[in-house]
């Protein structure tokens, strides 16, 4: 048997709070601007949505189907009583497969005031429907659930609503409600920055793990959009009756502030929908870090699909169960950071592993024609 040794080059990363994870990075990278434009264009076009309004349920109608469409099946409506108007939550619940009793909250209200809403709030519904088409099919720990809240503009009423009916009775075991609010950023500016906000308000026993949630989403962005971030307060949205009664919150708000909120005027062409896009794609990022995302390790490739590695745990070589043919094999450590990579020009049945220290890895063979998650003692 042939004897193959390979020097290990480990790169040298100075510690951060986040590396990019090339798996996440896979999904955001399908986040697409004609996709996001596509659906705020089907949301401005409803027009003004009051709730109460055909409008407004016309609305609700067409985000209901939307997850129908894709597939999600835990989808439920909770009637919110707005000053004699009635309108309705959706709520869409995604189970994770470790802790289907712990929830990540994403969420944006779709009610407006004076005008269609683009960016007050299209900007933050249409990107959890962009969020929802990529995720449907990912592996996650923590449950997800996406929330479209009614009755924002009228004073937090679908939120307050959907706390003190259901968060708060059923003592759902809420892990960070992430509220995206106006996130269109302003035509003909320089978008570049988005503003994460953390609880600064009482109560303050949940401040520092709203402080932790925060810090974590501003160091994701920059790894996978062009943004910048800023550090602000959370105020004045949904998140606030979830931070009330001591939930950890964090949230999504533009820097650039658009002068045409509650106004006709809010509408696709004075926004930026690249800016939109793109945080689109933070946010998602950063739902796929808090839900704690796992790729599926299964092989794909039908010509040698019953490829195995062994032993695992392994100490010294890694054997595969057929001869590889000129394959490239690259490492991944458990966070995503790439140990190794090497592509060969002779057959190979075994790689050396001594040099890694000990943990979990993944061992990706052409790319990702076969995947194996490897425990290295
Ligand atoms: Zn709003």
């Amino acid at each position: 048997m042939k004897y193959i040794f390979l020097p290990l080059f480990v790169f040298s990363i100075n510690a951060t709070a986040q590396e990019l994870n090339p798996f996440y990075q896979s999904i955001v990278e399908q986040v697409k601007y004609d996709s996001v434009h596509q659906k705020l264009q089907k949301f401005q076009d409803f027009g003004i949505k009051t709730v109460g309004s055909s409008a407004h349920n016309n609305a609700f109608d067409w985000l209901k189907s939307y997850y129908i469409a894709y597939g999600y099946s835990n989808i439920e409506q909770q009637s919110v009583n707005v000053f004699g108007n009635v309108g309705n939550n959706l709520i869409i619940t995604k189970i994770g497969k470790k802790y289907p009793d712990k929830f990540i909250i994403i969420d944006g209200h779709y009610d407006t005031l004076n005008g269609p809403g683009a960016n007050d709030n299209g900007s933050g519904t249409v990107t959890l429907l962009e969020i929802a088409r990529l995720i449907k099919d990912i592996d996650t720990d923590y449950s997800i659930k996406f929330i479209h809240f009614t009755g924002e503009e009228r004073g937090l009423i679908g939120s307050q609503t959907y706390v003190n009916q259901i968060a708060v009775p059923q003592n759902l075991n809420i892990k960070a409600v992430l509220n995206i609010d106006e996130v269109g950023g302003v035509a003909n500016k320089v978008n570049s920055t988005i503003v994460c906000e953390q609880d600064e308000s009482n109560p303050t026993s949940n401040n520092a793990a709203s402080s932790d949630l925060t810090n974590q989403m501003s160091n994701i962005f920059p790894l996978y959009t062009t943004l910048k971030t800023e550090i602000s307060n959370a105020y004045s949205s949904d998140y606030m009756p979830f931070q009330a009664v001591g939930y950890p919150i964090t949230g999504l708000f533009e820097k650039n502030e658009t002068p045409y909120t509650h106004t006709a005027q809010d509408i696709i062409a004075n926004l930026d929908l690249n800016y939109l896009t793109e945080v689109a794609k933070g946010a998602l990022a950063t739902l796929l870090h808090f839900s704690q995302a796992q790729e599926k390790l299964t092989t794909t490739d039908h010509t040698i699909s019953t490829l195995q590695v062994y032993p695992n745990p392994v100490k010294r070589n890694l054997h595969f169960s057929q001869i590889l043919k000129q394959p490239t094999i690259s490492i991944y450590n458990e966070t995503g950071i790439q140990v190794y990579e090497k592509k060969f020009r002779t057959a190979v049945s075994q790689i050396n592993l001594e040099h890694l220290t000990s943990g979990v890895y993944f061992v990706k063979i052409n790319s990702n024609q076969h995947s194996f998650k490897i425990l290295k003692k």
